[in-house]
Protein backbone atom coordinates (compact mmCIF):
# COMPACT_ATOMS: atom_id res chain seq x y z
CA UNK A 1 0.00 0.00 0.00
CA UNK A 2 2.99 2.64 0.42
CA UNK A 3 2.74 5.28 -2.36
CA UNK A 4 -0.90 3.86 -3.90
CA UNK A 5 -4.12 5.81 -3.07
CA UNK A 6 -6.78 3.35 -1.96
CA UNK A 7 -10.01 4.78 -2.81
CA UNK A 8 -11.96 1.88 -2.63
CA UNK A 9 -13.83 2.06 0.69
CA UNK A 10 -17.38 0.53 -0.38
CA UNK A 11 -15.68 -2.34 -1.35
CA UNK A 12 -14.12 -2.78 1.97
CA UNK A 13 -12.37 -0.74 4.42
CA UNK A 14 -9.14 -1.42 6.76
CA UNK A 15 -9.91 -2.52 10.03
CA UNK A 16 -9.45 -0.16 12.66
CA UNK A 17 -6.48 -0.97 15.17
CA UNK A 18 -8.57 -0.48 18.12
CA UNK A 19 -11.16 -3.44 16.30
CA UNK A 20 -8.20 -5.45 15.79
CA UNK A 21 -6.50 -4.72 19.64
CA UNK A 22 -10.14 -5.73 21.00
CA UNK A 23 -10.60 -8.88 18.79
CA UNK A 24 -7.30 -10.41 19.51
CA UNK A 25 -7.83 -11.60 23.00
CA UNK A 26 -10.84 -13.97 21.87
CA UNK A 27 -8.53 -15.48 19.43
CA UNK A 28 -6.16 -16.18 22.54
CA UNK A 29 -6.54 -16.63 25.91
CA UNK A 30 -10.63 -15.58 25.84
CA UNK A 31 -11.23 -18.93 22.80
CA UNK A 32 -13.91 -20.12 25.05
CA UNK A 33 -17.01 -21.10 23.08
CA UNK A 34 -19.71 -18.56 23.92
CA UNK A 35 -22.56 -21.43 24.39
CA UNK A 36 -20.11 -23.47 26.99
CA UNK A 37 -21.66 -23.43 30.66
CA UNK A 38 -18.10 -22.76 32.40
CA UNK A 39 -16.69 -19.62 33.37
CA UNK A 40 -14.19 -19.33 29.76
CA UNK A 41 -17.40 -19.57 27.66
CA UNK A 42 -19.19 -17.23 29.79
CA UNK A 43 -16.27 -14.62 29.43
CA UNK A 44 -17.16 -14.99 25.52
CA UNK A 45 -20.70 -14.97 26.03
CA UNK A 46 -20.48 -11.56 27.93
CA UNK A 47 -18.29 -10.00 25.23
CA UNK A 48 -21.26 -11.25 22.61
CA UNK A 49 -24.28 -9.44 24.51
CA UNK A 50 -21.94 -6.24 24.86
CA UNK A 51 -21.09 -6.42 21.39
CA UNK A 52 -25.08 -6.56 20.34
CA UNK A 53 -25.67 -3.98 22.75
CA UNK A 54 -23.41 -1.46 20.76
CA UNK A 55 -24.80 -2.73 17.42
CA UNK A 56 -28.32 -1.74 19.07
CA UNK A 57 -27.21 1.14 20.29
CA UNK A 58 -25.67 2.26 17.16
CA UNK A 59 -28.73 1.90 14.98
CA UNK A 60 -30.96 3.16 17.89
CA UNK A 61 -33.16 -0.26 18.32
CA UNK A 62 -35.23 -0.71 21.21
CA UNK A 63 -32.84 -3.32 23.10
CA UNK A 64 -30.37 -5.92 21.87
CA UNK A 65 -32.39 -8.34 21.41
CA UNK A 66 -33.50 -7.07 18.15
CA UNK A 67 -29.70 -7.55 16.87
CA UNK A 68 -29.40 -11.18 15.13
CA UNK A 69 -25.56 -12.00 14.04
CA UNK A 70 -24.42 -13.68 10.63
CA UNK A 71 -21.54 -13.83 8.79
CA UNK A 72 -22.09 -10.73 6.82
CA UNK A 73 -24.62 -8.49 5.04
CA UNK A 74 -25.06 -11.44 1.86
CA UNK A 75 -26.46 -13.71 4.78
CA UNK A 76 -28.45 -10.70 6.13
CA UNK A 77 -30.12 -9.78 2.87
CA UNK A 78 -30.73 -13.50 1.92
CA UNK A 79 -32.40 -14.38 5.40
CA UNK A 80 -34.81 -10.95 5.70
CA UNK A 81 -35.99 -11.72 2.19
CA UNK A 82 -36.69 -15.88 1.71
CA UNK A 83 -37.15 -15.51 5.74
CA UNK A 84 -39.62 -13.03 5.72
CA UNK A 85 -41.14 -14.56 2.70
CA UNK A 86 -41.25 -18.07 3.82
CA UNK A 87 -42.78 -17.30 7.35
CA UNK A 88 -45.72 -15.50 5.55
CA UNK A 89 -46.33 -17.35 2.69
CA UNK A 90 -49.78 -18.13 4.18
CA UNK A 91 -50.71 -14.49 3.65
CA UNK A 92 -49.09 -14.20 0.20
CA UNK A 93 -46.56 -14.98 -2.68
CA UNK A 94 -45.56 -11.56 -3.76
CA UNK A 95 -42.46 -9.31 -3.40
CA UNK A 96 -41.35 -6.10 -3.94
CA UNK A 97 -37.82 -5.15 -4.69
CA UNK A 98 -35.64 -2.71 -7.03
CA UNK A 99 -33.24 -3.62 -10.04
CA UNK A 100 -30.13 -1.70 -8.38
CA UNK A 101 -30.26 -3.67 -5.33
CA UNK A 102 -26.62 -5.66 -4.26
CA UNK A 103 -26.94 -9.10 -5.64
CA UNK A 104 -27.25 -10.56 -2.48
CA UNK A 105 -30.99 -9.18 -2.70
CA UNK A 106 -31.53 -9.61 -6.05
CA UNK A 107 -30.31 -13.28 -6.17
CA UNK A 108 -32.46 -14.03 -3.24
CA UNK A 109 -35.28 -12.79 -5.04
CA UNK A 110 -34.75 -15.00 -7.75
CA UNK A 111 -34.23 -18.08 -5.62
CA UNK A 112 -37.56 -16.78 -4.22
CA UNK A 113 -38.72 -17.18 -7.74
CA UNK A 114 -37.98 -20.15 -8.38
CA UNK A 115 -39.55 -21.27 -5.62
CA UNK A 116 -43.14 -20.26 -6.61
CA UNK A 117 -43.05 -16.56 -5.46
CA UNK A 118 -43.81 -13.00 -7.28
CA UNK A 119 -41.35 -10.38 -7.45
CA UNK A 120 -41.79 -7.44 -8.90
CA UNK A 121 -39.14 -4.94 -9.71
CA UNK A 122 -39.40 -1.11 -9.43
CA UNK A 123 -38.62 1.18 -11.75
CA UNK A 124 -35.77 3.80 -10.76
CA UNK A 125 -35.52 6.94 -12.22
CA UNK A 126 -31.89 8.64 -13.95
CA UNK A 127 -30.66 9.16 -10.91
CA UNK A 128 -31.37 5.52 -9.15
CA UNK A 129 -34.24 7.12 -6.62
CA UNK A 130 -37.57 5.22 -6.38
CA UNK A 131 -40.87 7.15 -6.05
CA UNK A 132 -42.86 6.18 -3.62
CA UNK A 133 -45.90 6.75 -5.35
CA UNK A 134 -44.77 3.69 -7.60
CA UNK A 135 -44.33 1.25 -4.50
CA UNK A 136 -48.21 2.22 -3.66
CA UNK A 137 -48.98 1.17 -7.16
CA UNK A 138 -46.94 -1.83 -7.13
CA UNK A 139 -48.58 -3.58 -4.09
CA UNK A 140 -51.10 -6.36 -4.52
CA UNK A 141 -53.48 -8.15 -1.78
CA UNK A 142 -50.74 -10.62 -1.97
CA UNK A 143 -47.43 -8.57 -0.95
CA UNK A 144 -45.80 -9.43 2.01
CA UNK A 145 -42.41 -8.01 1.59
CA UNK A 146 -40.75 -5.33 0.61
CA UNK A 147 -37.18 -5.20 0.44
CA UNK A 148 -35.27 -1.71 -1.13
CA UNK A 149 -32.00 -0.53 -0.14
CA UNK A 150 -30.78 2.38 2.04
CA UNK A 151 -27.74 3.45 -0.22
CA UNK A 152 -26.50 2.05 -3.71
CA UNK A 153 -23.18 0.38 -3.44
CA UNK A 154 -22.07 1.52 -6.88
CA UNK A 155 -23.78 5.11 -7.91
CA UNK A 156 -24.18 6.41 -4.10
CA UNK A 157 -27.66 7.39 -4.37
CA UNK A 158 -29.93 7.68 -0.99
CA UNK A 159 -33.17 6.27 -0.78
CA UNK A 160 -36.05 7.80 1.05
CA UNK A 161 -36.51 5.25 3.37
CA UNK A 162 -38.55 6.43 5.68
CA UNK A 163 -41.10 7.25 3.50
CA UNK A 164 -41.11 4.22 1.34
CA UNK A 165 -41.31 2.05 4.80
CA UNK A 166 -44.55 4.40 5.87
CA UNK A 167 -46.19 3.24 2.07
CA UNK A 168 -45.31 -0.78 3.10
CA UNK A 169 -46.64 -0.29 6.78
CA UNK A 170 -50.35 1.18 5.45
CA UNK A 171 -50.36 -1.75 3.75
CA UNK A 172 -49.45 -4.20 6.73
CA UNK A 173 -46.44 -5.51 4.71
CA UNK A 174 -42.80 -5.98 5.88
CA UNK A 175 -40.47 -3.81 5.10
CA UNK A 176 -36.68 -4.70 4.58
CA UNK A 177 -33.58 -2.35 4.00
CA UNK A 178 -29.91 -3.29 3.37
CA UNK A 179 -28.19 -0.68 4.85
CA UNK A 180 -24.47 -2.14 4.22
CA UNK A 181 -23.33 0.80 2.77
CA UNK A 182 -24.66 3.69 5.07
CA UNK A 183 -24.60 1.65 9.05
CA UNK A 184 -21.60 3.46 10.45
CA UNK A 185 -21.20 6.24 7.15
CA UNK A 186 -24.41 8.74 7.48
CA UNK A 187 -26.86 8.29 10.29
CA UNK A 188 -28.93 4.94 10.35
CA UNK A 189 -31.87 5.16 13.07
CA UNK A 190 -34.06 1.52 12.47
CA UNK A 191 -36.99 4.05 14.40
CA UNK A 192 -36.74 6.83 12.64
CA UNK A 193 -36.70 4.60 9.40
CA UNK A 194 -39.78 2.27 10.67
CA UNK A 195 -38.21 -0.60 9.23
CA UNK A 196 -38.86 -4.38 10.40
CA UNK A 197 -35.43 -5.28 8.75
CA UNK A 198 -31.75 -4.02 8.52
CA UNK A 199 -29.34 -5.58 7.20
CA UNK A 200 -25.18 -4.36 8.52
CA UNK A 201 -21.96 -5.50 7.69
CA UNK A 202 -18.20 -5.26 9.62
CA UNK A 203 -15.82 -4.85 6.74
CA UNK A 204 -17.94 -1.95 5.71
CA UNK A 205 -17.50 0.01 8.99
CA UNK A 206 -13.87 -0.92 9.52
CA UNK A 207 -14.63 -3.93 11.12
CA UNK A 208 -13.57 -7.58 9.98
CA UNK A 209 -14.96 -9.55 6.99
CA UNK A 210 -17.19 -12.49 7.44
CA UNK A 211 -19.39 -10.84 10.31
CA UNK A 212 -22.91 -8.88 9.98
CA UNK A 213 -26.26 -8.46 11.68
CA UNK A 214 -29.67 -8.39 11.18
CA UNK A 215 -31.66 -5.67 12.88
CA UNK A 216 -35.27 -7.72 13.06
CA UNK A 217 -37.79 -5.72 14.95
CA UNK A 218 -39.45 -7.28 18.07
CA UNK A 219 -42.35 -8.90 16.93
CA UNK A 220 -40.93 -9.87 13.20
CA UNK A 221 -41.13 -13.18 12.83
CA UNK A 222 -38.74 -15.08 9.88
CA UNK A 223 -38.29 -18.34 9.20
CA UNK A 224 -34.42 -19.60 9.82
CA UNK A 225 -31.72 -19.56 6.82
CA UNK A 226 -29.15 -21.79 8.71
CA UNK A 227 -30.28 -24.25 11.50
CA UNK A 228 -28.89 -25.63 13.72
CA UNK A 229 -27.69 -25.32 17.52
CA UNK A 230 -29.64 -23.08 19.52
CA UNK A 231 -27.40 -20.28 18.98
CA UNK A 232 -29.60 -16.74 18.25
CA UNK A 233 -32.95 -17.93 20.00
CA UNK A 234 -32.78 -20.59 17.78
CA UNK A 235 -33.16 -18.54 14.61
CA UNK A 236 -29.35 -18.61 13.32
CA UNK A 237 -27.37 -21.57 14.42
CA UNK A 238 -23.40 -22.19 14.09
CA UNK A 239 -21.18 -21.74 16.82
CA UNK A 240 -20.49 -17.85 17.47
CA UNK A 241 -17.94 -15.91 15.69
CA UNK A 242 -16.57 -14.59 18.84
CA UNK A 243 -13.45 -12.10 17.45
CA UNK A 244 -16.21 -10.93 14.63
CA UNK A 245 -18.89 -10.53 16.83
CA UNK A 246 -16.37 -8.54 19.52
CA UNK A 247 -15.03 -6.73 16.43
CA UNK A 248 -18.52 -5.16 14.22
CA UNK A 249 -19.38 -4.54 18.52
CA UNK A 250 -16.43 -2.12 18.76
CA UNK A 251 -16.65 -0.68 15.05
CA UNK A 252 -20.58 -0.17 15.77
CA UNK A 253 -19.29 1.84 18.83
CA UNK A 254 -16.33 4.01 17.02
CA UNK A 255 -19.24 4.76 14.34
CA UNK A 256 -20.86 7.03 15.97
CA UNK A 257 -17.12 9.80 16.69
CA UNK A 258 -16.90 8.75 13.04
CA UNK A 259 -20.33 10.48 11.95
CA UNK A 260 -19.66 13.44 13.79
CA UNK A 261 -16.28 14.02 12.07
CA UNK A 262 -15.70 12.58 8.78
CA UNK A 263 -19.06 13.00 6.86
CA UNK A 264 -18.17 16.78 6.81
CA UNK A 265 -14.54 16.10 5.88
CA UNK A 266 -15.46 13.25 3.39
CA UNK A 267 -18.04 15.13 1.48
CA UNK A 268 -15.54 17.98 1.08
CA UNK A 269 -12.84 16.51 -0.55
CA UNK A 270 -15.40 14.47 -2.49
CA UNK A 271 -16.90 17.36 -4.02
CA UNK A 272 -13.59 19.05 -4.79
CA UNK A 273 -13.09 15.82 -6.61
CA UNK A 274 -16.51 16.22 -8.69
CA UNK A 275 -15.70 19.54 -9.41
CA UNK A 276 -12.21 18.74 -10.36
CA UNK A 277 -13.00 15.99 -13.03
CA UNK A 278 -16.33 17.43 -13.81
CA UNK A 279 -14.09 21.30 -15.00
CA UNK A 280 -11.18 19.17 -15.75
CA UNK A 281 -11.96 16.23 -18.17
CA UNK A 282 -13.99 16.36 -21.34
CA UNK A 283 -17.32 14.53 -22.23
CA UNK A 284 -17.47 13.27 -18.18
CA UNK A 285 -20.28 13.15 -15.82
CA UNK A 286 -21.56 12.08 -12.53
CA UNK A 287 -23.44 9.31 -12.06
CA UNK A 288 -26.55 9.04 -9.51
CA UNK A 289 -28.23 11.66 -7.62
CA UNK A 290 -26.41 14.83 -7.07
CA UNK A 291 -27.16 15.87 -3.67
CA UNK A 292 -28.90 12.66 -2.10
CA UNK A 293 -25.87 10.62 -1.90
CA UNK A 294 -23.27 8.72 -0.35
CA UNK A 295 -20.85 11.81 1.53
CA UNK A 296 -17.74 9.36 0.07
CA UNK A 297 -18.88 8.14 -3.35
CA UNK A 298 -17.98 9.86 -6.68
CA UNK A 299 -18.91 7.93 -9.46
CA UNK A 300 -18.10 9.17 -13.01
CA UNK A 301 -19.18 8.13 -16.93
CA UNK A 302 -16.77 9.06 -19.45
CA UNK A 303 -17.48 8.78 -23.04
CA UNK A 304 -16.46 6.27 -25.55
CA UNK A 305 -13.75 4.49 -22.59
CA UNK A 306 -13.42 0.58 -21.56
CA UNK A 307 -14.24 1.41 -17.46
CA UNK A 308 -11.78 -1.98 -16.67
CA UNK A 309 -8.69 -0.30 -18.86
CA UNK A 310 -9.10 2.84 -16.90
CA UNK A 311 -8.87 1.17 -13.42
CA UNK A 312 -6.04 -0.40 -14.93
CA UNK A 313 -4.48 2.19 -16.10
CA UNK A 314 -5.25 4.27 -12.39
CA UNK A 315 -3.87 1.20 -10.64
CA UNK A 316 -0.41 1.73 -12.69
CA UNK A 317 -0.86 5.21 -11.28
CA UNK A 318 -1.08 4.23 -7.91
CA UNK A 319 -4.45 4.88 -7.08
CA UNK A 320 -7.17 1.61 -6.72
CA UNK A 321 -10.69 2.09 -7.55
CA UNK A 322 -13.03 0.13 -9.07
CA UNK A 323 -14.87 -0.21 -12.45
CA UNK A 324 -18.53 0.34 -12.87
CA UNK A 325 -18.92 -2.71 -14.21
CA UNK A 326 -19.09 -6.14 -13.98
CA UNK A 327 -17.02 -8.93 -16.00
CA UNK A 328 -18.25 -12.28 -16.81
CA UNK A 329 -16.54 -14.81 -18.87
CA UNK A 330 -13.79 -12.52 -19.82
CA UNK A 331 -16.24 -9.91 -21.66
CA UNK A 332 -17.16 -6.29 -19.51
CA UNK A 333 -20.60 -6.20 -19.20
CA UNK A 334 -22.42 -3.05 -17.81
CA UNK A 335 -23.57 -3.37 -14.69
CA UNK A 336 -27.53 -3.99 -13.83
CA UNK A 337 -27.23 -0.93 -12.11
CA UNK A 338 -26.57 1.54 -14.66
CA UNK A 339 -28.60 -0.32 -17.21
CA UNK A 340 -31.63 0.50 -14.61
CA UNK A 341 -30.60 4.42 -14.68
CA UNK A 342 -30.39 4.05 -18.25
CA UNK A 343 -27.15 5.29 -18.97
CA UNK A 344 -26.37 5.63 -22.60
CA UNK A 345 -24.81 2.68 -24.76
CA UNK A 346 -21.68 5.08 -25.52
CA UNK A 347 -21.13 5.94 -21.74
CA UNK A 348 -21.93 2.38 -20.02
CA UNK A 349 -18.84 1.13 -20.41
CA UNK A 350 -16.90 3.70 -19.14
CA UNK A 351 -17.34 4.23 -15.75
CA UNK A 352 -14.97 4.36 -12.79
CA UNK A 353 -16.17 4.45 -9.01
CA UNK A 354 -14.22 6.77 -6.22
CA UNK A 355 -15.14 5.82 -2.56
CA UNK A 356 -13.18 7.91 0.25
CA UNK A 357 -12.56 6.59 3.87
CA UNK A 358 -10.45 7.73 7.19
CA UNK A 359 -7.34 7.52 5.74
CA UNK A 360 -8.10 9.64 2.79
CA UNK A 361 -6.25 13.18 2.90
CA UNK A 362 -6.55 15.92 0.51
CA UNK A 363 -3.73 15.76 -1.48
CA UNK A 364 -4.79 12.02 -1.85
CA UNK A 365 -7.77 13.73 -4.20
CA UNK A 366 -5.62 15.91 -5.63
CA UNK A 367 -3.56 13.31 -7.06
CA UNK A 368 -6.18 10.34 -7.99
CA UNK A 369 -7.84 13.92 -9.91
CA UNK A 370 -4.12 14.05 -11.61
CA UNK A 371 -4.45 10.37 -12.51
CA UNK A 372 -7.87 10.43 -13.49
CA UNK A 373 -7.30 13.19 -15.88
CA UNK A 374 -4.15 11.80 -17.39
CA UNK A 375 -6.04 8.39 -17.41
CA UNK A 376 -8.61 9.20 -19.63
CA UNK A 377 -6.60 11.10 -22.09
CA UNK A 378 -4.14 8.50 -22.59
CA UNK A 379 -7.05 5.83 -23.35
CA UNK A 380 -8.53 8.31 -25.86
CA UNK A 381 -5.08 8.86 -27.48
CA UNK A 382 -5.09 5.08 -27.57
CA UNK A 383 -8.58 4.61 -28.70
CA UNK A 384 -9.12 2.12 -25.55
N1 LIG B 1 -25.24 -5.23 0.24
C1 LIG B 1 -24.53 -4.20 -0.25
C2 LIG B 1 -25.23 -2.94 -0.62
C3 LIG B 1 -23.15 -4.32 -0.40
O1 LIG B 1 -22.45 -3.29 -0.90
C4 LIG B 1 -22.51 -5.54 -0.05
C5 LIG B 1 -21.06 -5.72 -0.26
O2 LIG B 1 -20.45 -5.12 -1.09
C6 LIG B 1 -23.30 -6.57 0.47
C7 LIG B 1 -24.66 -6.39 0.60
C8 LIG B 1 -22.69 -7.88 0.90
O3 LIG B 1 -22.05 -7.74 2.12
P1 LIG B 1 -20.94 -8.80 2.60
O4 LIG B 1 -19.71 -8.50 1.80
O5 LIG B 1 -20.75 -8.53 4.06
O6 LIG B 1 -21.49 -10.15 2.33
Amino acid sequence: MENTIYLDYAATTPVEPSVLEAMLPYFKERFGNASSAYSLGAQSRKAVERARCRVADLLNAMGPGEIFFTSGGTESDNWALSGAACANREHGNHIITTPIEHHAVLASAHWLERAGFEVTLLPVDSFGMVDPDDLRKAIRSNTTIISIMHANNEIGTIQPIADLAKVAHEHGILFHTDSVQTVGKIPVDVRAFGVDLLSISGHKLYGPKGIGALYIKNGVTLDPLISGGGQEKSMRGGTYNVPGIVGIGKACELAKDYLNTEIARQQAMRDNLIDSVLNTIPDSRLNGHPTLRLPHNAHFAFKSIEGSALVANMEAMGVYCSAGSACSSGATSASHVLTAIGLPSDWVRGTVRMTLGKPTTSSDIQNAAKALAHSVSNLRRLKI
